[in-house]
């Protein structure tokens, strides 16, 4: 990938010749092909591919499903909340709008929300268009081959997002959920205003986390073990920012930019700004939540101020 996050991976089964795709990888210059040449170095061709299965709708997990549908005729596996998102954040007239007026509401200036907007439309040129042929149901088994395997709904990272569970060989496809690391960023859903990421994320976590998994399989970083430890260090790591959050918040009330650069610093690059006040918002939504702080509006923007303080 062309991000800092240099590369996704896509898991492979293969039986009697037929290939099975756990993502895609995005929709840049070459990828297709490196993925051509990866399958040919196993013995197998992108025709070969049977079906797709998508963790969840970011574009470096969904980017090629369509090209690869399209070659194979592969029959593409998702949640219905992916579906839903992939559809909706492919429409820029509908995305655009909405993205303007969130990160207006919380804080960053009209030049910081052109960026912004130019990344959120750059992100969505890396995901060829394509729908799902099929919705997964949460806990549903699925075959392919020798190979069972279970959808585990695990929303937070992205709403619709789904790890898949092999029972048998005690492994888990962990998609973003579980990253080694790296916290996978968390961040509202443009087009879900109910969607609290934190809780599900937390309760995510605590899902896989019980499971009896030796191999975890990641979307991006190495294979590793030990799941618990690495479930307890992001349940840490949520817990610490959320008490940096309440820290930086501090006694006035404050829009969600500006407790973000309390967090994270005043001298972030563009690409991490919004970043960093969505991560923030989403520990904010929480508090929120909780009856903790509470939003208020002015004009067209929002603060966040502590229950009780003047
Ligand atoms: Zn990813």
């Amino acid at each position: 990938m062309s991000f800092r996050l240099n590369h996704v991976h896509v898991y492979v089964l293969v039986h009697n010749n037929e290939v099975a795709l756990f993502d895609t990888g995005l929709d840049i210059s070459g990828s297709l092909n490196l993925l051509k040449k990866d399958l040919e170095s196993i013995g197998q061709s992108i025709k070969a591919v049977r079906v797709i299965y998508i963790t969840h709708a970011h574009g470096d997990h969904c980017g090629m499903a369509g090209l690869i549908k399209k070659e194979s005729g592969a029959i593409i596996h998702l949640s219905s909340a992916a579906d839903v998102s992939n559809r909706n954040y492919s429409n820029t007239d509908l995305l655009i709008p909405r993205v303007k007026k969130f990160y207006q509401a919380h804080g960053l200036t009209s030049q910081e929300v052109d960026k912004t907007i130019a990344v959120f439309s750059a992100t969505r040129n890396i995901v060829a268009a394509f729908e799902g042929d099929y919705c997964l149901q949460p806990n549903e088994i699925r075959e392919f081959g020798k190979w069972q395997f279970e959808a585990v709904f695990t929303p937070g990272h992205s709403n619709g997002h789904i790890c898949f569970y092999f029972h048998k060989e005690g492994i888990l496809l962990s998609g973003d959920t579980v990253l080694p690391h790296i916290t996978p960023n968390l961040s509202p859903d443009m087009f879900d205003e109910n969607f609290r990421p934190l809780e599900n994320f937390l309760k995510s976590l605590d899902i896989v986390g019980n499971l009896p998994v030796e191999k975890i399989y990641p979307g991006h970083g190495n294979v590793m073990g030990n799941l618990s430890a690495r479930v307890r260090e992001l349940h840490v790591h949520h817990a610490e920012r959320t008490q940096l959050v309440i820290k930086c918040l501090g006694a006035t009330p404050k829009t969600a930019f500006q407790v973000a650069l309390g967090v994270f610093g005043n001298d972030l690059p563009d690409f991490d700004k919004f970043l960093a006040l969505s991560e923030t918002y989403v520990h904010l939504l929480d508090l929120k939540h909780k009856g903790i702080i509470k939003e208020e509006q002015d004009g067209d923007i929002l603060f966040y101020r502590f229950k009780g303080s003047a």
